[in-house]
């Protein structure tokens, strides 16, 4: 059986939905493809759910440009939208003096990215603010806070739906051809069909690559290299500790274990990274030592025995070990050819953050 549709998005992730709603509210008819037999069971519902402020991200680019507003065009969705979420506050901080050329060259990049509300932080500040923390020098980011990435989901969800756009379960696209007369995807599942669309949005996660593979007429050239790197977040049993996330200043290519609390008041610690084959959520319990050592150096106080394995989320990333870690990618008729095609990749962290400006982009890309 084959169709004709205006816009199909393919993957009910938080950006596939955030891209959904934003063509279903500028009046286009949309159906979302997800292979799985819920929204939002990947990436978007194993991350640590903070709305960044955007500190880190390399002057110019995509990451830093979407993160700042995106992060700013949440918050006042989330508010306007009864999406649970909270303007907590994040701690950066130093747990030696080797550390401290990090947190300036923190401050520097986020002055160049538009946050103007860091505030740096004396020893006894930082005693007063977080006592069982142990630093030597730290900042306050008052604008980081955190967000029920499956609330916000629904609400997106929501708010395409009243539009008239649709979610097709269990209906992952396993081919497709760029033809004349628009863009056919071969859709699995139970009630497979071909369905042939003006617009496709390809935002299918980590393997947005693999379905851009399958799609005839796409210059496999325009197509990055797929990589996976796991993080584990362990969780804090008894009482919490802290009222603010805790970031130490970041090591290597990642942001450290860090501490996020959630919307319940409850302590998670993660996540870390280790490069992975192949998608396995799997949690791997020879890391708790690993963990009790990289916590320790900002919480001395962590009891032995007090952190319990939580859950893993993997980070779909274009470029593999050794190489510099990579911006978002995303692809409109100026890099593959296509009209009416956007292919979305690499959306690691920031993507949950990012999520209406990205959508806001490809509004803007599909215009081309
Ligand atoms: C460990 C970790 C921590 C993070 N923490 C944060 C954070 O604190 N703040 C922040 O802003 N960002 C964070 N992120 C990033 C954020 O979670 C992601 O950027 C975001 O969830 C990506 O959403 P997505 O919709 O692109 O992908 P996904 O959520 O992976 O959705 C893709 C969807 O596509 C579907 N799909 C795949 N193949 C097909 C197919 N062939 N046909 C149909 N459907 C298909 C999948 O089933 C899936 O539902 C974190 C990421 C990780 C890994």
């Amino acid at each position: 059986m084959s169709e004709k549709i205006d816009c199909a998005v393919i993957g009910a992730g938080v950006v596939g939905l955030a891209i959904a709603r934003g063509l279903a509210l500028a009046g286009r008819e949309v159906v979302i493809l997800e292979a799985e037999e819920a929204f939002g069971t990947h990436t978007s519902s194993r991350n640590s759910e903070v709305i960044h402020a955007g500190i880190y991200y390399p002057t110019g680019s995509l990451k830093a440009r979407l993160c700042v507003p995106g992060g700013r065009a949440l918050y006042q969705y989330c508010a306007a939208h009864g999406v649970n979420h909270r303007r907590i506050g994040k701690l950066i901080v130093a747990t030696g003096p080797d550390q401290i050329e990090g947190l300036k060259k923190y401050q520097r990049q986020a002055e160049i990215n538009g946050i103007g509300d860091l505030r740096m932080l004396t020893v006894n500040e930082i005693a007063e603010l977080e006592p069982e923390v142990r630093a030597v020098a730290g900042f306050l980011s008052p604008s980081t806070g955190i967000v029920d990435s499956h609330g916000l989901m629904l609400a997106y969800l929501g708010d395409a739906e009243a539009r008239g756009a649709s979610l097709a379960l269990a209906s992952p696209v396993n081919s497709g051809a760029v033809t004349g007369d628009g863009i056919a995807l071969n859709v699995g599942g139970n009630e497979a069909m071909t369905i042939v669309c003006n617009t496709v949005i390809n935002s299918a996660g980590f393997n947005a690559q693999a379905v851009a593979r399958t799609i005839t007429g796409i210059p496999p050239d325009t197509i990055p290299p797929t990589y996976y790197a796991i993080g584990h977040y362990y969780t804090l049993s008894g009482t919490a500790p802290f009222k603010r996330l805790i970031y130490p200043v970041a090591r290597q290519d990642w942001l450290g274990v860090h501490v996020t609390v959630d919307l319940g008041g409850r302590v998670k610690f993660g996540p870390d990274f280790s490069w992975i084959d192949r998608i396995d959520y799997c949690f791997d319990e020879s890391r708790t030592a690993a963990f009790y050592e990289a916590i320790r150096r900002y919480y001395p106080g962590l009891k032995d025995g007090a952190l319990q394995p939580g859950y893993t989320g993997i980070r779909p990333k274009i470029t593999g070990k050794g190489e510099p870690a990579a911006d978002f990618v995303i692809q409109g008729l100026r890099d593959h050819g296509i009209k009416g095609l956007v292919n979305l990749y690499g959306i690691e962290s920031p993507g949950l953050t990012s999520s209406l400006a990205i959508a806001d982009y490809v509004a803007e890309l599909l215009k081309n």
